[in-house]
């Protein structure tokens, strides 16, 4: 591998990495290391003065660390990336760079449960105002920037509503003005969805989910231009300190080189499950981006490869019902989290969207007979067989 671009799924194994600059090693070597070494003191001085390239403290840049930050930026085809330790860790990296007191942040109708928190929080400690929309017009978005707006903060799918947000649409209106769109792409990867070349201009990702892929990494990406990364890698990822381990970037960057492999098998399992769960008698509502009669499906088709491998669902009856039925499945996991090899179900009105006060949560969509389940990659005809069994009990 030269400098020459390569297709996706050749990027996912070889981008950021040459093995001539790492004792020829084929896979990329774990640097376990909180500190490096100076030949000397003047060395040391160059390097602390930005006047020498080189790695100086383990928090500040990591060898490791560089090859997943290279290779996210290429896939993500932004010009550079950064690595956190948590989703939460980026989000609240970004929202902090973007933002001083008295701005305005202006939101999907929907966000993670842990990031509509942050927003409380810096509502609440910095003064920084935030509106939810729905940002389906360009005429409703002009009105619904106000000149302190600072930035546009978009999920798309929406977690857990699985509405979409028109990124192009949203960009163009927010170019014009020169408000950066900042989105998180954890429900799509950039295997599914590449927001920066729909002219958005931060992509934001629990790395936790498809980029790990194994459930057993916490850890967030920041992807976007050079110079706002080098300027979130000084300020609010240095002085805060949300930093990735070496360890975990390793196990992020195995995760990663089988991501298209993974999500094709999410895609097409999902696809599967939908077309049952949508004729089920005891399911009321099915929401899926696959769904022709999703209402933003000609969405999902301008800028999702696939649709995903995340599908929400009402269980007919209350949450009673849907705690009975969660209570019934035998092979699908009952965690949070999404994105890995095993197909987990959760219930976001008292699990990731609890914190979010009732009235806000019927705002979004989440109703308390409302599950999101991310499809793993196990056979399709077993977890279905999970749920039809589980279905049938209640
Ligand atoms: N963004 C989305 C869409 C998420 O679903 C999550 C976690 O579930 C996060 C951000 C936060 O990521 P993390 O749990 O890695 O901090």
């Amino acid at each position: 591998m030269g400098k020459k671009k390569s297709r996706f799924e050749t990027e996912v194994i070889h981008s950021g990495y040459w093995p001539n600059e790492h004792q020829d090693s084929l896979v990329p070597p774990l640097y376990q290391t909180s500190t490096f070494t100076f030949t000397s003191a003047e060395q040391g001085e160059r390097r602390f003065a930005g006047q020498e390239e080189g790695f100086i403290y383990s928090r500040l840049g990591n060898p490791t660390v560089k090859i997943l930050e290279e290779r996210m930026a290429v896939l993500e085809q932004g010009e550079a990336g950064l690595a956190f330790s948590s989703g939460m860790a980026a989000v609240s990296a970004v929202l902090v760079a973007l933002t001083k007191t008295g701005d305005h942040i202006l939101c999907s109708q929907g966000v993670y449960g842990c990031t509509f928190g942050l927003l409380e929080l810096l509502k609440g400690k910095y003064g920084i105002e935030h509106d939810f929309s729905l940002m389906e017009s360009a005429e409703a978005l002009d009105q619904e920037i106000l000149p302190n707006t600072a930035c546009i903060y978009i999920e798309t799918p929406i977690n857990p509503t699985m509405k979409l947000v028109d990124l192009e649409l949203v960009a163009m209106v927010a170019n014009k003005k020169g408000i950066p769109v900042v989105v998180d792409n954890t429900f799509c990867s950039p295997y599914i969805q590449t927001p920066l070349t729909l002219g958005c201009n931060v992509v934001i990702h629990s790395a936790t989910k498809y980029i790990c892929g194994h459930g057993d990494v916490i850890a967030g990406l920041v992807i976007g231009e050079k110079e706002f990364i080098r300027q979130v890698s000084r300020t609010t990822q240095k002085d805060i300190g949300g930093i990735i381990s070496p360890f975990d970037a390793w196990l992020l960057l195995r995760g990663i080189k089988t991501l298209p492999v993974r999500m094709d098998r999410h895609c097409e399992n999902a696809l599967r499950l939908f077309e049952f769960m949508k004729s089920h008698p005891k399911i009321e509502s099915v929401y899926f981006p696959g769904d022709p009669e999703h209402q933003d499906y000609s969405i999902a088709k301008k800028q999702m490869k696939q649709s995903g491998g995340l599908i929400s669902f009402t269980i007919k009856g209350s949450k009673v019902s849907a705690q009975q039925f969660m209570n019934q499945l035998q092979l699908i996991k009952i965690a949070v989290s999404l994105g890995d090899a095993e197909t987990l179900i959760q219930h976001p009105a008292t699990m990731t969207h609890a914190v979010v006060p009732e009235e806000e949560r019927k705002k979004m969509g989440i109703e308390d007979n409302l599950l999101r389940l991310s499809v793993g990659l196990e056979a399709w005809e077993d977890i279905q067989e999970d749920l039809d069994q589980a279905l049938e009990r209640i």
